[in-house]
């Protein structure tokens, strides 16, 4: 995972408190928070997968803005909602109600200095429900316009390299997360530990579990013994640096919309 020391004028830590209080074009400057996860990717990567993803796709999306798009990052919130995995080794989860107090408070430190637009870089499936129903909280306590970005989870992903399985079932530490770190982080994968993990019982059910017409709670020991759901062993670092393109590609367009997002109600 790379550091922030790519971007410093961006990364708002490494400004004073001065600076940031004196940034240009304040109205239009949006503010990114990006969250992931630590939790368990299986025996073939690290639990910090979730977080050195969202990072590369910030990063690269960062990479293709006009130097004077008034963007703004804050650290990783590498800790998110991973209940799903509570109780496998290496998993560090929040609970509902705490992810939901750290982004509020967040949030409302972003706004009392002086921003107006937040956006939220959520690379977890885990956290998604939670940052789709915090964002309107924080702008009715905060005024704040907020924004959610879930790359790689609702963000279209590249049709090309991946089969009908992996598009149905391959949710966690398969083939897409598994090329991405190929691409990116290649030592950090245990190629020797990758081995696919598509359940019967998964693929015998009318509705497919994961999307489609019927929902129901899962955890991670419901659904697979390995803890990988989809097929590492299709990866190639090719297909990472296509799925990491288009991600960053796609943020990357929606950041230039963010800066000059308003409702009607706010007039000209
Ligand atoms: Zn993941």
């Amino acid at each position: 995972m790379s550091s922030a020391e790519r971007f410093p004028q961006r990364f708002l830590p490494y400004l004073t408190t001065t600076e940031i209080a004196h940034l240009p074009e304040k109205d239009r400057a949006a503010v990114i928070l990006p969250l992931a996860s630590v939790e368990q990717h299986g025996p073939h990567l690290p639990v910090y997968t979730d977080s050195i993803i969202v990072w590369e796709v910030l990063e690269r999306a960062l990479a293709l803005l006009p130097d004077d798009l008034p963007v703004y990052y804050l650290p990783l919130q590498a800790y998110g909602k991973s209940n799903e995995h509570a109780g496998i080794a290496g998993t560090v989860t929040l609970t509902s109600e705490t992810l939901i107090r750290v982004l509020t408070d967040i949030a409302v430190s972003v706004a009392r200095s002086g921003f107006r637009r937040l956006v939220i870089l959520n690379g977890h499936g885990g956290n998604a429900e939670i940052v789709d129903f915090v964002i309107r909280d924080i702008r009715e306590q905060t005024d704040l316009m907020v924004f959610a970005i879930h790359p790689l989870l609702r963000v279209a992903i590249p049709e090309a390299g991946l089969s009908d399985d992996e598009r149905t079932y391959g949710i966690h530490a398969g083939d897409i997360e598994t090329s991405i770190l190929l691409c990116c982080s290649p030592d950090q994968v245990r190629r020797d530990h990758m081995a696919p993990s598509l359940p019967a019982h998964l693929q015998r059910l009318k509705y497919p579990p994961f999307m489609g017409p019927l929902t129901f709670a899962w955890l991670t020991r419901d659904i697979t013994e390995s803890g990988v759901l989809g097929d590492p062993t299709q990866a190639t670092a090719d297909k990472g640096a296509r799925f990491l393109a288009d991600a960053a590609a796609q943020t990357a367009d929606l950041l230039r919309e963010i800066v000059d997002f308003r409702f009607d109600s706010q007039g000209d």
